[in-house]
């Protein structure tokens, strides 16, 4: 196995965080590297609720980049993309599903979808009044210190004689942690690295749209210096981990010393489950690792 080259995205940051044994298993692999071809979504979904959001994070993109070159999209034109991408994922993931309850969520999502378009960060944009606007692809990395930083917005829109940059949620947890906070300084990072883009931190603004309890909830992140400092601060953190991780995958290939999901949640949903001493209960598996570690470095002290 090569080793890693360091990079830092929000979907990496969260797996490493709630699981570091999936993460060794998604991305200790050279091929599952952020900026392999066609290595986002590369797993298949695992809920209907993650297959929906992926479906709308595709059409919304597609959506965008016909909006960027003035094509109009109709109402069934706009159901056919949804169909045709919800069924492309759904033909790749395992899911047994109930179709009544498959409609019921599709309406939903195309609602959401049609919700997104009426916000106030992006309506001028969908109405054809955005003035200068651009869209990115999350999969652009910058190149920051040696890390590759997967951080792009969504949407830039410059008003004001500043750019906005724009993060979309298709789900978000119902309250915005420290944590979040730092992610979004994040695009500013990325931003800032970019040609075409001003050099300094006054020139920008960043908003967050995020879907929470059924509404999209539009708000402004206050951005500084500070923040940006401790926002880069948690990549090298990140990144520090995920090297950690790495050598210790490296080390011993079966994964059994990298500590385990943090939550129940996380196992119930991964596709690693079968063959990961967590399958039949993760307090166990824990526990039985623990004696299992103490009982090594105890025997490596009386070989010392
Ligand atoms: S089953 Fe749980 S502990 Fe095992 S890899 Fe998956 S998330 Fe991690």
């Amino acid at each position: 196995m090569q080793p890693l080259s360091s990079f830092w995205s929000q979907t990496s940051s969260r797996l490493m965080n709630a699981c570091p044994r999936l993460w060794a298993l998604v991305y200790a692999k050279p091929h599952k590297r952020p900026d392999a071809p066609g290595s986002a979504d590369n797993t298949r979904p695992r809920t209907l609720d993650e297959l929906l959001t992926r479906t709308m994070r595709k059409v919304w993109r597609r959506r965008l980049t016909d909006l960027y070159n003035h094509k109009i999209w109709s109402p069934s034109y706009k159901l056919q993309a949804f169909m045709k991408a919800f069924n492309k994922l759904l033909k790749n993931s395992n899911l047994t599903l109930n179709s009544s309850l498959v409609s019921r969520k599709i309406t939903q999502s195309m609602r959401q979808l049609e919700r997104l378009e009426q916000t106030l960060s992006l309506r001028n944009i969908v109405s054809g009044d955005g003035g200068r606007w651009a869209y990115f692809d999350r999969q652009r990395p910058a190149l920051i210190d040696g890390v590759k930083l997967y951080a792009a917005p969504d949407v830039a829109v410059f008003t004001h004689h500043r750019w906005t940059l724009v993060r979309i949620q298709f789900r978000a947890s119902p309250h915005q942690g420290w944590y979040q906070v730092l992610e979004h300084m994040l695009m500013v990072h990325w931003a800032l690295q970019q040609p075409g883009f001003p050099d300094n931190i006054e020139a920008f603004r960043l908003k967050v749209v995020a879907w929470r309890r059924g509404v999209w909830v539009e708000h402004e992140v206050p951005l500084s210096s500070t923040l940006m400092r401790q926002a880069f601060a948690l990549v090298e953190h990140d990144v520090r981990e995920a090297k950690w991780i790495e050598r210790c995958a490296l080390a011993d290939p079966s994964l059994a010393a990298l500590p385990l999901a943090r939550h129940e949640m996380t196992c119930n949903i991964c596709h690693h489950r079968k063959g990961c001493p967590a399958g039949n209960g993760l307090t166990e598996a824990k526990e039985e690792q623990r004696i299992r570690l103490v009982s090594l470095s105890e025997g490596s002290d009386e070989v010392g």
